[in-house]
């Protein structure tokens, strides 16, 4: 895209509730130490806004280390994207089905994940859900009704278990069970994305940040003063207010059926599929989920979507945070959900 929007802010910031003014943030260290600038940047990236939040003492290294966490970010852009004809992804995508593929050991990684995440939700999440996903037009924003010949011919198309990956330790080949089969990584690609980031950012010496790529976002450390990070989520069951929760350490991802939908005869047909039914999920309007890597939550709150509350809550609500709103607006979490 030609258009760039780079928001830089130096010292300070909005968001971080009870903070006065710039200078008075900064004369909140000790006095002769270097006072701590929030600095914070955002980018159009990966089909969202990517926004990164670093606080530190010194602004300059700040800043390259910023720079370097959106090139990564454009990185794992190149390799997951199923909107570039150039990504790995993509190339993989056309040409499984017909012999192995030889993949980067960190699709590899990517795909072995999402796979691992399909077994234990039983199939809710399920990154081959390409061809359903395209059915719908949910890809590239063309929604259409699929007739019932169409949903039979392509659900055959969909299963995790219909990927192999052959490996001998060092390469890894993938192929395909189906020709027309593709993966989709839209439901874990930015929570991997938003995990690098934060990588980079160590890498660099940066020690407290949050990287927020749309509803994925991930922290590390606390901000100057505070003893986590606000982070606010959409919030369906109170009809466009947000709540506002603490987060220390770790990832938050939200999926809700408000951003990418369509509406025929006032039933809504939003972007999360049930795999199985090849139908897109009604009943959740939105599904938080935290966990310590961002690839967690995002895959995770996508398959919680799918399963349902009930289901989700008795078989996950002991490892992982969730806050499931469903159709009735009602909302209920697991007892690890923040306050
Ligand atoms: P968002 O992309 O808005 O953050 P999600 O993380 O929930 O929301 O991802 C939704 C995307 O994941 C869809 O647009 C589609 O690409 C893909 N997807 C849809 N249904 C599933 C599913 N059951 N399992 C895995 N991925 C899915
Ligand atoms: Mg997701």
């Amino acid at each position: 895209m030609c258009w760039r929007l780079s928001i830089c802010c130096a010292v300070l910031s909005w968001w971080l509730a009870g903070c006065a003014t710039p200078t008075a943030r900064r004369t909140e260290s000790e006095a002769g130490a270097t006072p701590v600038a929030m600095v914070q940047r955002s980018q159009p990236l990966l089909g969202t806004f990517v926004t990164i939040t670093v606080a530190e003492r010194d602004e300059e290294r700040t800043q390259e280390a910023i720079s370097a966490a959106f090139e990564e970010i454009r990185r794992i852009d190149l390799l997951l994207s199923i909107h570039k004809t150039n990504s790995e992804t993509a190339r993989l995508n056309a040409s499984a089905a017909t012999k192995p593929v030889e993949v980067s050991p960190e699709l590899n990684f990517v795909l072995s994940k999402s796979l691992d995440i399909a077994r234990r939700t039983d199939g809710a999440f399920d990154a081959t859900i390409g061809p359903l996903a395209q059915l719908w037009g949910f890809i590239w924003k063309e929604y259409r009704l699929p007739s019932e010949v169409e949903l039979e011919r392509v659900l055959p198309l969909v299963g995790y278990r219909k990927v192999v990956i052959e490996t001998n330790g060092v390469t890894a080949r993938v192929s395909f069970a189906r020709a027309g089969m593709f993966l989709d990584f839209g439901g874990i690609g930015k929570g991997y994305a938003v995990d690098r980031a934060i990588e980079i950012l160590r890498e660099r010496g940066v020690t407290k940040a949050m990287v927020k790529a749309g509803g994925d976002l991930r922290v590390i450390g606390t901000p100057p003063g505070k003893n986590g990070w606000e982070v606010q989520i959409e919030d369906p069951a109170k009809r466009g207010k947000r709540t506002t929760i603490v987060l220390r350490e770790g990832a938050l991802s939200t999926s809700g059926n408000y951003e990418n939908f369509f509406e025929v005869d006032g039933r809504r047909y939003s972007h999360i599929i049930d795999p199985r039914s090849g139908m897109p999920v009604e009943g959740v309007v939105s599904c938080t989920v935290t966990a310590q890597t961002c690839l967690e939550s995002d895959a995770y709150a996508t398959g919680f979507f799918v399963m349902g509350a009930e289901r989700a809550l008795t078989e996950f609500g002991d490892e992982f945070g969730i806050r499931i709103v469903d159709a009735n607006l009602r909302v209920r979490e697991s007892a690890k959900f923040p306050k």
